[in-house]
């Protein structure tokens, strides 16, 4: 986008606009991973009506837009995003708690609701404790671990539709996969309810406190990451698949496959998205030389790495 476009569409959006808006927003700001360009709008949407203004700006200069949630799943390109990258900020923040369900803005983060379903001796999220995301980027990608995962516990998700409507989605309209969902073509997601159980407060907190010290024992959480880099194939780890190949160590730049955890790519000080993703392609190659499996990406692309 050009200089006087972008500025024209600063301009317009912050007349109208409560939040914050911003220009050339470095995304390595915004992602676990620490890496990544800068978007040309960085906006922190506070309420349904900024988020309306967000996307009709989005639709009226023709640029494309992106959610990001708490970036802990994202790979941004060195060339950033040419477009408007939106938060969900106050208004989607809320919690409540009714018998066995939670109602939760998408901006909430999943360890809130992890602990706040311990608080209320509800059962159904110890899984989701150390995943770093919110609920919004939990329902798109169907967040799991430990053999569950979000989907299991959806009862009902209302979404921002490109029609500038609120939808409210249950039942057959919501489809869950291994690390997808049918939630991203459908719209902003702004709000779900959670299906959980009554459970013993006592149970709940071991089940966390053993999968919380599997995660220390087995994850490099000392340095920035994204989490599993590839996923796993049917029956199989990609990060055994990865250590087998032998790239336990691999480097290129800063971005190294971690010491730890094959499966997870660590950036070491000043890794670039390039080295992080030359270093995927890499794996991906030795893998399929060494064991013929090709492994799927896991980790979200955003912006041109071509
Ligand atoms: C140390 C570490 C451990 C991890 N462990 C796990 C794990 O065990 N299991 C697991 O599944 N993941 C894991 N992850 C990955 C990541 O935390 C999850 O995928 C998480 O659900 C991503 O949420 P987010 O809010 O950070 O989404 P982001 O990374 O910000 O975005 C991910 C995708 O979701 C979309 N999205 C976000 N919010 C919305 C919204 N409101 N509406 C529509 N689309 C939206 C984005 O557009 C993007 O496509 C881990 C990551 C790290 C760094």
């Amino acid at each position: 986008m050009n200089r006087v476009v972008t500025s024209e569409v600063l301009n317009q959006l912050k007349c109208k606009f409560k939040g914050n808006v911003v220009g050339n927003e470095p995304l390595s700001k915004h992602t676990t991973l620490r890496v990544g360009g800068a978007a040309t709008i960085f906006a922190i949407a506070d309420s349904l009506e900024e988020l309306r203004l967000l996307l009709q700006t989005s639709t009226d200069f023709e640029l494309p837009y992106f959610i990001i949630g708490k970036g802990s799943n994202l790979l941004v390109s060195d060339r950033g995003f040419p477009g408007i990258v939106v938060v969900l900020g106050k208004d989607f923040k809320g919690i409540s708690v009714d018998g066995s369900h939670i109602r939760a803005g998408a901006g909430v983060s999943l360890q809130v609701l992890v602990q706040k379903a311990l608080e209320n001796g509800l059962k159904g999220l110890a899984f989701a404790i150390g995943i770093p995301g919110s609920l919004g980027g939990a329902l798109a990608l169907n967040a799991g671990a430990h053999g569950h995962a979000i989907g299991d516990v959806v009862k009902s998700v209302t979404v921002y539709t490109s029609d500038c409507e609120l939808k409210a989605l249950g039942g057959l309209e919501l489809s869950f996969g291994y690390r997808s969902s049918s939630l991203p073509s459908q719209g902003v997601i702004v709000e779900a309810v959670l299906r959980l159980e009554k459970g013993d407060t006592n149970l709940i907190r071991a089940e966390m406190e053993r999968y919380f010290r599997k995660r220390k024992r087995t994850q490099p959480l000392k340095l920035p990451n994204v989490g599993s880099i590839f996923k796993n194939p049917p029956g199989l780890s990609a990060g055994k698949l990865i250590e087998e190949a032998g790239c336990k160590g691999l480097r290129m730049g800063d971005a190294q496959v971690s010491l730890k955890h094959a499966n997870f790519i660590v950036n070491l000080g000043n890794a670039s998205a390039h080295d992080v993703y030359s270093l995927m392609r890499r794996v991906q190659e030795e893998v399929f030389r060494v064991k013929g499996i090709l492994l799927e990406t896991e980790v979200t692309l955003v912006g041109d790495f071509e």
